[in-house]
């Protein structure tokens, strides 16, 4: 089986902030993780392939120290891991994003499921799992938090998210899917995984290598326009209790009552 994860280099922090000027975010001085929810999609596909044998390559788009997300990756249980990155793909949205990952993966050929995280840390969107599935015209569910693939290899059963519950959806593959923590408890990279990263070669590939077309990707291809970033200003700014225990308890009681959110 050839299982494809999506996985982006993010920075190490919640509070991602914007250059006033720019518009971008400020990465610089920041360290890098893999994005959190990468290694549920990282795990879940050396799951699949500890049941059914087969390769799971790492793909990620991004500048040359995204290596390192990749290094960390192959530690984890990844057989190979491929970088995209060119500054031609530098400024891209999403939608280019999403175009540029798809011209690799058409390059990679072959994959049976391609795993991705929900969500990105930084960018947020959401959108690169279902925007990269439609590239490449193969089926995607997104939100999953439990995956078996049938005994023929050739279907998976798998459980998504909702509001109010979750849907049970069976699909053929291949297929792409948007995985949440609900997932599985990603693992630990091992000894023996570090040592078999650090001897490992990762190609780096470039805009030509995988065919892009110049006008599909980077700043030129992305037809977002950014007119504004802020952060938006708390709703209403919230009480602050303090004293001793049983005080704020009986504090936030009243509180409450005032409130009418307790009644007598
Ligand atoms: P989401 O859609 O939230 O991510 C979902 C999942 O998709 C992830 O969990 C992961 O599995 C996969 N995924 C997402 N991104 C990647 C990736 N790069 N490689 C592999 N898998 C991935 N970012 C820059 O770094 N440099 C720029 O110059 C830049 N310019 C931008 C200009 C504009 C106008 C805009 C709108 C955005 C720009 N970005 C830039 C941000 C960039 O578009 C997003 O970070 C990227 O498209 C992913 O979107 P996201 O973070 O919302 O991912």
């Amino acid at each position: 089986m050839k299982i494809i994860v999506l996985l982006k280099q993010v920075p190490d922090t919640n509070q991602v902030k914007i250059d006033p000027k720019t518009g971008t975010l400020i990465r610089q001085g920041v360290p890098s993780i893999i994005n959190p929810d990468d290694k549920f999609a990282l795990e879940e596909g050396i799951r699949v392939k500890e049941q059914f044998g087969g390769t799971v390559t790492i793909l990620s788009m991004g500048p040359p120290q995204a290596k390192d997300a990749i290094m960390e990756g192959l530690a984890m249980g990844a057989d190979e891991g491929v970088l995209l990155s060119d500054r031609m793909f530098a400024g891209a949205d999403t939608w280019a994003t999403s175009y540029s990952l798809a011209q690799a993966l058409k390059k990679i050929g072959d994959y049976d499921i391609i795993f991705a995280g929900r969500q990105a840390t930084d960018g947020d969107t959401a959108q690169i799992g279902p925007q990269t599935a439609e590239a490449l015209d193969i089926p995607q569910i997104t939100y999953v938090f439990d995956v078996k693939v049938k005994e023929d290899g050739r279907t998976m059963v798998v459980k998504k998210a909702m509001e109010d519950g979750y849907e049970v959806l069976e699909v053929p593959m291949p297929a792409l899917l948007t995985c949440i923590k609900d997932l599985n408890d990603p693992r630990y990279p091992s000894i023996s995984g570090i040592q078999r990263a650090v001897e490992s070669t990762i190609p780096v590939w470039s805009a030509a290598d995988v065919g892009a077309d110049p006008e599909k990707i980077g700043l030129k291809g992305s037809p977002t326009m950014v007119a504004k970033t802020f952060t938006p200003e708390p709703a209403c700014r919230g009480d602050c209790i303090s004293g001793p225990c049983d005080d704020m308890v009986t504090q936030l009681i009243n509180k409450l009552h005032e409130i009418n959110i307790l009644k007598e």
